[in-house]
């Protein structure tokens, strides 16, 4: 069954989506068509608006309607220290967790050579620059756990070692509040490797 030339390539552009073939397009073509023009004109709107409007922030890459986003500007910030992220929603988690009042850096991914995803795709000549520039004393590497996360971690270290700044890794392991046996071994033999000395304090 042909449609109409204008319904086709409607279909076609629906599938620039992750997640999206064939089959998804054609009944989100027709639900758009047939039963609601108002939500199409909508989404068409919103979709226009955002592609003008937001942008990467310059010294975090988040996205953003600024040239510089909110948290970059804040000045009750500590700008000494910048957290590398993954992906916004790893910076909201620690935001929400308000242990960290540093700067953030979002990669937008992780290394990922099948996938084309390589150090300039991260923003990586970016992060170094801004490390490069003076200001900043120490860089948390706030990667996933992930074995894609520890080699975008291993990599960042080995670019960021000869700029004198202390580089460190979020401390992984057991989650507050549970216990030994529920925990994975992986979680578990990372919580020893990472373990901390406990202070005595000797007056
Ligand atoms: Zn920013």
């Amino acid at each position: 069954m042909a449609y109409s030339p204008l319904t086709e390539q409607l279909m076609e552009a629906l599938q620039v989506l992750p997640g999206v073939g064939s089959r998804s397009a054609e009944r989100m073509t027709l639900h758009l068509l047939e039963r609601d023009r108002e939500g199409g004109q909508m989404l068409s709107q919103a979709l226009q608006r955002a592609l003008d409007g937001v942008m990467h922030c310059a010294r975090c890459r988040v996205l953003t309607e600024q040239a510089v986003c909110e948290l970059c500007q804040n000045d009750d910030r500590d700008h000494s220290r910048l957290c590398v992220v993954e992906t916004p929603q790893d910076r909201e988690a620690i935001e929400v967790s308000g242990g960290y009042l540093g700067d953030y850096f979002v990669l937008q991914g992780h290394l990922s050579p099948i996938d084309g995803i390589g150090p300039d795709e991260l923003g990586v000549p970016l992060l170094l620059e801004r490390v490069k520039s003076g200001d900043i004393e120490e860089v948390i590497l706030a990667t996933n756990a992930s074995m894609e996360g520890e080699a975008t971690a291993h990599y960042l270290t080995e670019q960021l070692q000869p700029l004198k700044v202390v580089v460190s890794r979020i401390a992984r392991g057991i989650p507050v509040g549970s216990e030994f046996g529920r925990i994975d071994s992986h979680s578990l033999s990372q919580a020893l490797q990472d373990r901390k000395p406990l202070g005595f304090e000797h007056d």
